[in-house]
């Protein structure tokens, strides 16, 4: 069974190397949409996948860190990187370009890790990270499977070298979020009062 939560935000980038002029020479904007698609094959003790309010932590933190910021691909021009901390309080440094695709990538990457990090408390049992679908407008999203991200032909996604500025890990509910997934640190999940015991 699947669910799927939608989140939103707004970013500014420049996709280089793209065919539209319009994309590859001018900052512009995208009212993104993020579809996070997760899988499982049998229901937690509220008979639920994974309860959605669980995914406004770590999840929501992660994607609204991309809300009205400059997302920038490390290897672009150092003036243009230059100006871009200069002038936006809010930026993130991707190893990748900011095209729709490999925003599903490093969502997937980075959503993927946060949940394989978390200690689930209320009887989830195989929860997994299905697809994450990046909307950059009305009409347009890349979708990115487990296959997308360890594949050789596409290139690595190294979070190593995501770097989120100051401001965007200030607003952060929690401001060690990106510290605890490179390193690995492991989070529970509430416990969860059973309010009825079934017997069927
Ligand atoms: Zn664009």
């Amino acid at each position: 069974m699947l669910i799927r939560k939608l989140f939103r935000f707004e970013n500014a980038h420049i996709v280089r190397n793209c065919s539209s002029d319009r994309c590859k020479r001018s900052i512009h904007g995208h009212s993104y949409q993020v579809e996070v698609l997760l899988e499982a094959h049998a229901l937690d003790n509220g008979q639920m996948v994974y309860d959605f309010g669980l995914m406004k932590d770590d999840i929501r933190n992660l994607i609204d860190a991309f809300d009205h910021a400059v997302a920038f691909w490390d290897e672009d021009d150092a003036d243009y990187i230059a100006a871009c901390k200069q002038f936006s309080a809010r930026w993130i440094a991707l190893p990748v370009s900011p095209s729709a695709e490999q925003f599903s990538r490093m969502f997937f990457t980075l959503i993927d890790r946060a949940l394989s990090l978390t200690d689930m408390a209320n009887g989830e049992q195989d929860v997994a990270l299905h697809s994450v679908i990046v909307h950059e407008t009305a009409t347009g999203y890349a979708q990115c499977f487990r296959a997308d991200i360890d594949n050789p032909r596409i290139g690595p996604v190294d979070m190593q070298r995501v770097v989120f500025s100051e401001q965007v890990i200030s607003e952060w509910s929690d401001t060690t979020l990106w510290q605890r997934l490179l390193r690995g640190k492991r989070k529970h999940n509430p416990r969860v009062e059973q309010q009825v015991i079934s017997n069927r």
